[in-house]
C-alpha cells in the first residue's frame, strides 16, 4: 500500500499493492480513492460481477507514480457505456486531465488514453466541498511534497476520511506545525473511520524526514485529537514485510493506549472490507 507494489510470501497480505480503496453507497456510483495497483483487484472484481454501464467517481490524492499507475489496467475505463469521472488536484499548470494522459504517452506506455471508450470526464480540484445527492465530498490540502489531497467523504450520518500522503513531524522538530495539525484533526474530527499515511514505524522515521510521510506517534496523536471512531495504517514501507506491519500496528495500539484514546484500530489486509 506504498510507494511500490512488492511482490512476494512476505507481503502477501497488507504490504503488496499501491494505494487504492473504493466505497460502496448503495445507489449511488462507486466512490474510488487513488489508482495505485490496488486497483486491479477491484478492476477484477467488477469484471467477475459482470457489472453493465458501471458509474464511477474516482478521486485522486495527487501524481505521484504509486497513486496514478495503474489507471490504464482499470479495465472499466475500456468498456463503452461506462460513466467515470476522474478528480484530482491541480500541480500547478498541469491538469489532472494531462498527468494522467502524459504518464500514457507511447514513451512510457503502449496505449493511450485515447483508447478509453468510457465516458470519461476529468475534473480539477483544490480545497472544496463537492456535494453528489446524499454524498458530500470535501478536500484539504496535505502536507507532502506537490500538491497532495486528503479527501472526506460523508454521508447518510457516517464519515469516512482518507488522508495521504501527509507528512506529521515529530513535535520535536522545528518544522512541527501545531496549526496545520490542528486544522487536520478538525477536519477528520469525529470520523468512523480515518485511513491514514502511517508509513514508518518511529525508530524508521529519522532517516525519512521530508519525505513527506508520517510516522506512528504523530499519527496516533492526530487520531486520540481528533477523537476520530476507527483508524487504518496505510501507505506502508515497501521495505517493510506483513509481520513488520503486525508490529507497527501494535506500536500504534500502545501509543494511542498512553494517550488514553478510545480508537479502534488496524492495519487491513488488502481486499478486506468493512460495513459501516
Ligand atoms: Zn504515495
Ligand atoms: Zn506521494
Amino acid at each position: 500500500m506504498g510507494h511500490l507494489p512488492v511482490s512476494g510470501a512476505s507481503t502477501m497480505r497488507c504490504g503488496g499493492n499501491t494505494s487504492c480503496m473504493s466505497i460502496e453507497i448503495s445507489g449511488e456510483p462507486l466512490f474510488i480513492f487513488d489508482c495505485g495497483s490496488g486497483i486491479k483487484q477491484l478492476s477484477d472484481s467488477i469484471n467477475a460481477a459482470k457489472v453493465q454501464r458501471l458509474s464511477a467517481r474516482i478521486f485522486i490524492s495527487h501524481t505521484h507514480w504509486d497513486h496514478i499507475n495503474t489507471i490504464p489496467f482499470f479495465g472499466p475505463l475500456y468498456i463503452r457505456g461506462n460513466q467515470i469521472e476522474l478528480f484530482g488536484p491541480y500541480q500547478g499548470d498541469l491538469t489532472i486531465e494531462r498527468a494522467v494522459a502524459a504518464q500514457m504517452e507511447s514513451v512510457y506506455f503502449p496505449v493511450t488514453i485515447r483508447e478509453f471508450a468510457a465516458r470519461l470526464l476529468f475534473r480539477d480540484l483544490r480545497e472544496e466541498a463537492l456535494d453528489f445527492g446524499p454524498v458530500r465530498v470535501e478536500t484539504m490540502l496535505l502536507k507532502h511534497p506537490g500538491y497532495c489531497l486528503g479527501y472526506k467523504l460523508t454521508c447518510y450520518g457516517r464519515t469516512v476520511c482518507y488522508i495521504t500522503d501527509n507528512e506529521l513531524y515529530l513535535k520535536s522538530d522545528p518544522r512541527y506545525d501545531l496549526a496545520y495539525v490542528e486544522r487536520l484533526a478538525n477536519f477528520v474530527r469525529g470520523a468512523d473511520l480515518l485511513i491514514t499515511d502511517t508509513t514508518y514505524r518511529d525508530h524508521e522515521y529519522p532517516s525519512k524526514v521530508d519525505w513527506g510521510h508520517s510516522c506512528v506517534s504523530e499519527v496516533a496523536d492526530l487520531a486520540a485529537r481528533a477523537e476520530v471512531k476507527r483508524l487504518h495504517l496505510f501507505h506502508h514501507d515497501p521495505d517493510q514485510t506483513d509481520d513488520d506491519i503486525d508490529l507497527k500496528l501494535a506500536e500504534m495500539r500502545e501509543a494511542l493506549a498512553r494517550l488514553g484514546a478510545n480508537v479502534q484500530c488496524d492495519a487491513p489486509a488488502e481486499k478486506s472490507k468493512l460495513t459501516l
